[in-house]
């Protein structure tokens, strides 16, 4: 199969996943997009009111800071894949529950397999804990672990794990921007590097 029909297999099946209680909540699933070349694959949380309604990842507020930090560093979005660590938007926002994350992230794992991704930036603390707890690594905090680079082999691959902040946490906390700047820079550097 190609990697395209591979993805569409995803597709298909997150449309119509039961596996965990979030689908009742949401008017549409959020798979993923981007680039099934990408040597850059950005992983979130959960969808939000926007991506809900459009069935895209990272297309509210927080998105369009994500597309500005892609451009800083000289990528376009459609170069990049885009993901989440849970499908379905929760009701009212809440953070994924760990039995959600459980049901939902085989699908991440495949889309990881497909890509093949160079780089692996996780954005925020439970894509960042999910991703570092695949390769042996427990996350107490975010902050402990952020723009580090971990050249790990996951799910049978060479990857370098970047893991950096949630956009829409710097939104909330604007501290936070200069630290988020400075890990997609560590991205971009990471990305120049020949293998
Ligand atoms: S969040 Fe994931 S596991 Fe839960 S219903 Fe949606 S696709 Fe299935």
């Amino acid at each position: 199969m190609s990697k395209q029909e591979l993805m569409d297999e995803i597709v298909s099946e997150v449309q119509v996943c039961r596996k965990c209680r979030l689908w009742q909540y949401a008017r549409n699933p959020v798979p993923g997009e981007g680039s099934l070349e990408a040597s850059l694959m950005l992983i979130g949380e959960a969808p939000g009111y926007r991506e809900d309604l459009e069935g895209r990842p990272f297309v509210g507020s927080a998105g369009k800071l994500l597309d500005k930090l892609i451009s800083g560093i000289t990528l376009r979005r459609e170069e990049v894949y885009i993901s989440n660590i849970v499908k379905h938007r929760s009701l009212k926002n809440r953070e994924p529950k760990a039995d959600e994350v459980e049901a939902c992230t085989a699908y991440l794992d495949r889309q990881i397999q497909i890509i093949r991704p160079k780089i692996i930036a996780t954005l925020g603390k439970h894509s960042t804990r999910y991703i570092l707890s695949k390769v042996n690594i427990e996350v107490d905090g975010l902050t402990a672990v952020r723009g580090r680079g971990y050249k790990k082999n996951l799910l049978g691959l060479p990857v370098t794990i970047i893991p950096t902040f949630h956009p829409a946490a710097v939104l909330y906390n604007p501290a936070y921007r200069s630290g988020l700047e400075e890990d997609f820079q560590k991205i971009r550097e990471e990305l120049e590097k020949k293998v």
